[in-house]
């Protein structure tokens, strides 16, 4: 089988072979959610997007370190480099800790990538717990001569750096363009050129979260964690480095120059990004107010929303969308989704209970080649969905009497569809009976206490329990044979 994968290095605009440092070890390393709110549907996208990638990384045999960090400090309202850090600005609307904040949202999102049936990282490193290694990779920027200090604030200095390499490689933008482009600074500004970026800023009074520093008392400028934290965990030169479109600039170029200035080298080998989820053709966004939540998707209280959808069919409306095409939400996507999941799902589930014979007329391998083909292609996991279908018309012929298929057949299929929908897609039946054996148990359990305190007179408990099932819309009934319930309609 053909397991060489190729995938789109967004560095040379091309599809490449893929071809890891140190193989079989593979260093991924994706930006992970600045945590000072819920994330959205669309942080969501580019995080099932980067859990594809690793889950077929891992498929292939790979042994994948996947490192995901949070951003608990130093990213500045607007991207920027002035204004308030995001967290702290939360904190101090909720009179809150600031870490207070990233554990709430730190938690939240941990929950949101459950859901979504997501391989946590292996490592998961916070900008916070990486001061010490941001002041020194500072210090070697500034070793190199391409940074400056003013007012105890560091600046990188873009145009310095771009006499020796290239500033702008990875979004194929020019510096005399970005000038252009930019304001011009007035004498307030500290920085020589309006395009050098913070690596350290100096805290005014207001600023809770500040650090010592050789520079005086300050905090880290957000570029500057996922150079420090992807070379610490994965080394100076590493495999894959994904993140969203939008990150890939300011946030991607001013990795690739910081770690350039201080190590010497390009760290990352493949350049992975992830397109964006809109809603009508619109970046989803917090700020321009076109945002959903998971939970809302979920339970469908949300005034774009018709109804609400599982899980499961949001993640195989996302999977039936190529990583790196945008993708378009509207309830009616979103319906459609769900029939072709059912679909899917409950033909793929008539495999095992096919009758066999001697013979088949049902080629395994071919679907195997066909599988492999599609995610070696740069991860496609549409073309995939669209081999499974195919596959769920066979099993339906099969299951009509119109096509044969023999034990050794079968067996090859169960595990192909194991490996790819489980496994890769990382897909899971929606088993309504895994929630209502739950329920059944429990419910047996609170109406065996109730059974008990009547025995003994206890009216008040048992009047209690059924009182408060009601109040939760469950109707207990008493007979002869003991109590039963339902939920009511
Ligand atoms: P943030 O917490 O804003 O740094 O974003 C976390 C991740 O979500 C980044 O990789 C962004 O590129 C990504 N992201 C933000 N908005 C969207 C969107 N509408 N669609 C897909 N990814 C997004
Ligand atoms: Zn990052």
């Amino acid at each position: 089988m053909d397991t060489q994968l190729h995938l789109y290095n967004t560095l040379s605009g091309s599809k490449e072979k893929f071809e890891p440092l140190n193989p079989p070890f593979v260093g991924l390393y994706v930006c992970g959610p600045t945590v000072y709110s819920d994330v959205h549907l669309g942080n969501c996208r580019t995080f099932i997007s980067f859990d594809l990638v690793n889950r077929y990384l891992r498929h292939l045999g790979y042994k994948v370190r996947y490192v995901r960090n949070i951003t608990d400090a130093g990213h500045l309202e607007n991207d920027a480099d002035e204004g308030e850090d995001k967290i702290s600005k939360r904190a101090r609307i909720e009179q809150l800790e600031p870490m207070e904040i990233v554990q709430q949202y730190t938690l939240d999102f941990h929950e949101k990538m459950r859901v979504f049936n997501t391989l946590a990282p292996d490592i998961e490193p916070t900008a916070t717990g990486h001061i010490v290694e941001q002041i020194d990779i500072i210090q070697k920027i500034m070793e190199a001569g391409l940074a400056y200090e003013v007012n105890g604030s560091i600046y990188f200095d873009v145009l310095k750096y771009n006499e020796q390499e290239r500033y702008g490689m990875l979004s194929g933008r020019k510096v005399e363009e970005l000038i252009s482009g930019t304001r011009t600074l007035d004498g307030q500004d500290e920085k020589r050129n309006a395009l050098d970026f913070a690596l350290w800023k100096k805290a005014s009074p207001s600023h809770i979260m500040r650090w010592n520093s050789p520079w005086g008392k300050g905090f880290p400028g957000w570029h500057l964690e996922c150079s420090v934290m992807s070379t610490k965990y994965l080394g100076e030169t590493f495999d894959i480095h994904g993140g969203g479109m939008d990150l890939k600039f300011p946030h991607h170029e001013c990795e690739i120059a910081q770690n350039h200035a201080a190590h010497g080298t390009h760290a990352v080998r493949y350049w992975l990004h992830g397109n964006m989820l809109t809603f009508e053709g619109t970046k989803m966004s917090k700020s321009l107010g076109n945002s959903i939540l998971p939970d809302e998707l979920f339970t469908g209280d949300h005034k774009l929303l018709n109804r609400g959808f599982h899980p499961m069919v949001v993640r195989f409306f996302m999977m039936q969308a190529h990583y790196r095409s945008t993708l378009d939400f509207s309830n009616e996507a979103l319906e459609a989704a769900e029939k072709g999941y059912q679909r899917l799902m409950a033909s793929l589930k008539i495999l095992e209970t096919l009758p066999e014979t001697e013979q088949s007329d049902i080629d395994a391998g071919a679907y195997e080649a066909k599988f492999y083909a599609a995610m070696n292609d740069d991860f496609n996991s549409p073309i995939l969905i669209s081999h499974l279908f195919d596959l769920a018309k066979t099993i339906n012929s099969a299951a009509e009497g119109r096509l044969k298929i023999d034990a050794t057949t079968k067996v090859a299929l169960l595990e192909l569809v194991e490996s790819f929908v489980i496994d890769v897609l990382g897909l899971q039946a929606i088993e309504e009976s895994g929630d209502s054996d739950l329920a059944n148990g429990l419910m047996n359990v609170i109406l065996d206490v109730r059974a008990r305190a009547r025995a003994n007179k206890d009216w008040s408990t048992s009047d209690a329990i059924r009182d408060q099932l009601a109040a939760l819309d469950i109707v207990v009934k008493d007979g002869k044979d003991g109590a039963t319930w339902e939920v009511k309609k």
